[in-house]
């Protein structure tokens, strides 16, 4: 059969993709390369209280503010959730998400399982939960000094809160084991894929099948 030369296309709600993991278990690499190659799908930039490292971009990693904005922000209800991690604040702006929702695109979180909660509590049907764990501990911990940006102390806090973290991995849909990249990333895309695709998120599918149903009859006519 002839391929056709444009895809069909069928309205369809935005999924909420949330990846959660602890930190240095490769969720951010796995991120990034999701979202590169996607063009339907944009990745939520938080704001945080926590200082900047050398390697992030302000309003590319994070929107980086003082607690006093954030505050504001709160306040405001400007944020779609909040959390406090490792002493710092975090929180997704509503506007960014709702915006990117409203034109059909689909949007990926970065955040833990705190936030997690939150919107699984306020917007249930659009989200879907994936959380990446690490081959080991000593992978973990590995991983965390090689990126060696944080301070010792700090290196230890963390490996101690992703013990927490592991502790919230049956509150997810899918689960990665990120042992290899590439595969991790393929399952991370088949799982995006499989949701996208999922009947109820399909808001078009009526119409569609309603005008196949009308040529069909009109091809017997
Ligand atoms: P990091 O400081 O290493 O960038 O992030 C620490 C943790 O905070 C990570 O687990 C990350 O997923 C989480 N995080 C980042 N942004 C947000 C956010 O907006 N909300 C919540 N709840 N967690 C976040």
């Amino acid at each position: 059969m002839a391929k056709a030369e444009t895809p069909i296309a069928i309205a369809r709600r935005g999924v909420m993709l949330v990846l959660s993991s602890p930190s240095g278990a490769g969720k951010s690499t796995l991120t990034r390369l999701l979202t590169v190659k996607d063009d339907n799908l944009r990745l939520s930039i938080s704001v945080t209280t926590r200082p900047r490292r050398h390697s992030e971009v302000d309003g590319v990693h994070y929107h980086f503010i003082d607690v006093r904005r954030f505050r504001q922000m709160k306040e405001a209800g400007d944020l779609l959730e909040s959390a406090e991690v490792h002493g710092n604040h975090y929180g997704t702006p509503r506007q960014q998400v709702e915006e990117a929702l409203g034109a059909g695109r689909d949007v990926l979180f970065d955040i833990d399982w705190q936030g997690t909660q939150q919107l699984a509590a306020s917007m249930p049907d659009d989200l879907v939960r994936v959380f990446v764990l690490p081959p080991s501990m000593e992978e973990l911990q590995a991983r965390l000094e090689r990126r060696a940006e944080d301070h010792p102390e700090i290196i230890a806090n963390r490996l101690k809160a992703a013990r927490d973290e592991i502790g919230h991995w049956a509150e997810y849909d899918y689960i990665i084991v990120n042992d290899d990249l590439e595969r991790s990333l393929g399952e991370l895309r088949a799982i995006l894929t499989a949701e996208r695709l999922r009947r109820s998120r399909q808001a078009g599918l009526g119409p569609f099948v309603d005008s196949l149903l009308v040529a069909k009859a009109a091809e017997r006519a």
